[in-house]
């Protein structure tokens, strides 16, 4: 689980979480929802230790690891912009995070091998990344997270920049591999029929707090505030 309390943080003059306290249970599927600039990559990497807070606690699985560094912490994110090396291979890619935590050889191969299977890319190993499709970088992103075992997987719109048909498909995807996997998922997103369609819960984000955490129905049946009742409501 991850349980975040009271958490803040603040650039010089910009407080861009401010007071956000949330539970996310072992292996829930949590979509984190809202607008440009309210703070949803800042909570991401605050959770990842990308960020220290400036006040507040986070907890993985009942540790405090608030001061903890993100080496440390049993998390991974995927990146909207995929983060990956282009002219390395998918082998040498998804090798990179487990060669920095001392996996030995012969379990980072058999533990590629099975991400590939799982994002449907079996035997792509030796591929040039600068070869492949968006969608298909998209994938070998997720794959070099999945082969971390984080407990916590946290998406930043890894979807945005693909198109809508192939977004779909992803969107199925994820939901599928989360299922099978049983990590705890929290995904970003300013989308919201992305939100409404990945997650059975989804956590509205506005101007660093949260407004509204509920059940997809109950965000457009029992919107707690005008916020919610208009941005839930919005469609693209
Ligand atoms: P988007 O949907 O556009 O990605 P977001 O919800 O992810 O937006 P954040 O990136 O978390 O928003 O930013 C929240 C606020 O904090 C914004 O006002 C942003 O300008 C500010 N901010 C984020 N990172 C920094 C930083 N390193 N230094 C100063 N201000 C920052
Ligand atoms: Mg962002």
């Amino acid at each position: 689980s991850v349980v975040i309390e009271d958490l803040r943080k603040e650039f010089d003059d910009v407080t861009a979480v401010d007071g956000l306290s949330l539970e996310i249970e072992a292996e829930e599927f949590l979509t984190l929802l809202g607008p440009s600039g309210c703070g949803k990559s800042t909570t991401l990497r605050l959770i990842s230790g990308l960020e220290t807070a400036t006040s507040g606690t986070i907890k993985i699985n009942g540790e405090d690891v608030t001061d903890i560094p993100a080496n440390k912490r049993n998390t991974s994110m995927v990146f909207q912009e995929w983060a990956l090396f282009p002219h390395m291979t998918v082998q040498e890619n998804i090798a990179f995070g487990l060669e920095m935590r001392d996996v030995p050889k012969a379990e980072r191969e058999e533990r590629i091998e099975h991400a590939l299977e799982l994002i449907e890319l079996p035997g792509y190993q030796d591929r040039k990344v600068s070869q492949l499709s968006g969608g298909q970088k998209q994938r070998i992103a997720m794959a070099r997270s999945i082969v971390l075992e984080p407990d916590v997987l946290l998406f930043d719109e890894p979807l945005s920049s693909l198109d809508r048909s192939l977004r779909q498909t992803m969107q199925i995807e994820l939901k599928n591999m989360q299922e099978e996997l049983g990590i705890t998922f929290i995904y970003v997103t300013h989308d919201q029929e992305e939100a409404l369609t990945m997650s059975n819960r989804v956590a509205v984000m506005n101007d660093g707090h949260l407004e509204q955490v509920g059940e997809t129905y109950e965000l457009y049946e029992h919107p707690q505030s005008e916020f919610v009742a208009n941005f839930v409501g919005e469609t693209n």
